[in-house]
């Protein structure tokens, strides 16, 4: 879509979904398709792009993007018609005879903000649920990853049905300018300053949204596990993407009788994953630009640093880094979205669950422990998006699973059915017979009539 013409194009999509080209199971399924096709046949551009933009390598994107996408369409194909039945409702003996369900309707026309980090995925996972939901979409792809960004502008058009989808490049002042025309919903991915502006705009315009957004999310090690699985599971998991994963351990909880093995562990992981050098391996992502390089470093360099801590700027690179912090460390007070993961230890699990509860809700806890009593306080004792428990990130791969955030990591849930039901809206539906009429619903009520709806309504309400 032409930058510089939003209203235009806008209006066609507008008239398009008016006119119901978007509503049918044939419709929806056969741009399902197409999005599948798209996936496969521009596997080697897509990689080659996102490369470009994170350094990442083709198994990643391959994995966390491509796959999760295809993934997210051929389980969306599964279930599409049983997702767009209505459902029915009983309708109580005194309102006879008529028949009440509710229908999901499709909001209308959509904008989708997506943010860097996973640039294909946070557009085309949302893209998943608002064409199997019948919807227009507009995506705004981030600027930060630009080789993405551009390439998805160009094949959209050439795979998915062009009246109903189109994508937006630009930066801020792009999706500023998107946000004063009127969507029907807005999904947006990003930060918490990004996503209170959307906000703003959306309630100017009275326009519902869901926001995912990041977090701190704390991973707990109890002192009863299998160390050197967990610090491999941890490792992998903060150190894909180069740790610019929102679901990635913010920090680690350690009990204070297991963080000297668990810290030797984690190290050799990093080793057996990306050598001794990380900055040679295929395998490790690069910080996406200069600004996140500059916050990432002075971390490093005002943090206590037990590996790593190696940082290139030429390069974008910042090697895996682990520190020993405190509560009050300068690393612990935002997101930290990059390679550095402080480790905390504690004594008793009161003292990590009451760290936990004195910041925001995360978008995940993670948990390794082998105890119960302990798995049953931490789920229960802490609010988050998601729980893991014994591995980390996973949750957000099981497509019937929602994901999403809880307080200021977010709201609104999308994956699988629940992104269904984010992009379309409920709509309660009663049909009447005109048999029977009963007078006794109208006025004038006089004292016996009010006497006798009264315990009516008592005996069926
Ligand atoms: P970003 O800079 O790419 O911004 C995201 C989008 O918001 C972009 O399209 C950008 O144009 C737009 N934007 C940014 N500021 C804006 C503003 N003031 N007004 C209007 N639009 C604006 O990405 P980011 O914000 O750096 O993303 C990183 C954050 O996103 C991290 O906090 C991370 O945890 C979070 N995140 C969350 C999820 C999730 O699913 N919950 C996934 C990925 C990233």
């Amino acid at each position: 879509m032409d930058n510089r013409d939003f209203g235009t194009a806008l209006d066609m999509m507008r008239k398009a979904f008016r006119s119901g080209l978007t509503r049918s199971y044939t419709w929806r399924r056969g741009q399902l398709l197409a999005l599948l096709r798209f996936l496969s046949e521009c596997k080697k551009e897509l990689s080659a792009a996102v490369f470009a933009d994170l350094g990442k390598s083709e198994a990643e994107t391959c994995l966390t993007e491509i796959s999760f996408v295809a993934g997210e369409i051929r389980h969306a194909l599964r279930h599409l018609r049983r997702w767009m039945r209505p459902a029915c409702k009983g309708v109580p003996l005194h309102y006879l005879f008529g028949s009440a369900a509710v229908y999901p309707e499709p909001h209308g026309v959509v904008l989708i903000i997506g943010a860097w980090n996973y640039p294909l995925q946070l557009v085309l996972a949302p893209l998943v649920s608002a064409l199997a939901a019948g919807n227009c979409a507009v995506l705004k792809p981030s600027e930060s990853a630009p080789h993405t960004s551009a390439l998805l502008a160009r094949l959209a058009g050439i795979y998915l049905d062009r009246r109903a989808v189109s994508v937006v490049e630009g930066g801020v002042d792009e999706t500023c300018a998107l946000l004063e025309y009127r969507f029907d919903f807005i999904f947006y991915t990003g930060s918490r300053s990004g996503g209170r502006e959307v906000m703003l705009a959306a309630a100017r315009k009275i326009v519902p949204v869901a926001l995912e957004l990041g977090g701190k999310n704390p991973c707990i090690i109890d002192r009863d596990v299998n160390l050197g699985t967990a610090a491999r599971r941890i490792v992998w998991a903060k150190f894909l993407n180069a740790g610019q994963t929102c679901l990635a351990p913010d920090y680690l909880l350690v009990h204070q009788d297991v963080e000297e093995g668990l810290l030797r562990y984690m190290y050799q992981a990093v080793i057996d994953f990306y050598g001794s050098d990380p900055a040679l391996s295929p395998d490790y992502s690069r910080i996406v630009n200069d600004r996140h390089f500059t916050r990432l470093e002075q971390l490093v360099h005002g943090g206590n640093v037990v590996f790593g801590g190696q940082c290139d700027r030429a390069s974008c690179y910042i090697a895996p880094t682990i520190l020993r912090e405190t509560g009050e460390s300068p690393i612990m007070q935002e997101e930290i979205f990059g390679p550095l993961l402080p480790v905390l230890s504690y004594e008793t699990i009161d003292q990590a669950l009451a760290f936990i509860e004195e910041r925001n809700n995360p978008l995940a806890v993670y948990l390794f422990s082998s105890c119960r009593a302990t798995k049953n306080r931490v789920l229960h004792e802490t609010r988050s998006g998601s729980f893991c428990c014994n591995d980390l990130l996973f949750q957000s791969a099981i497509h019937s699973l929602p994901f999403g955030g809880s307080g200021a990591s977010g709201f609104g849930r999308y994956h699988g059915q629940a992104g269904f039901e984010t992009f379309s809206s409920s709509r309660s539906v009663l049909f009447k017979t005109f048999f029977p009429d009963p007078g006794l619903r109208y006025p004038p009520y006089g004292p016996e009539k009010f006497s006798v709806l009264k315990s009516i309504v008592r005996f069926f309400g």
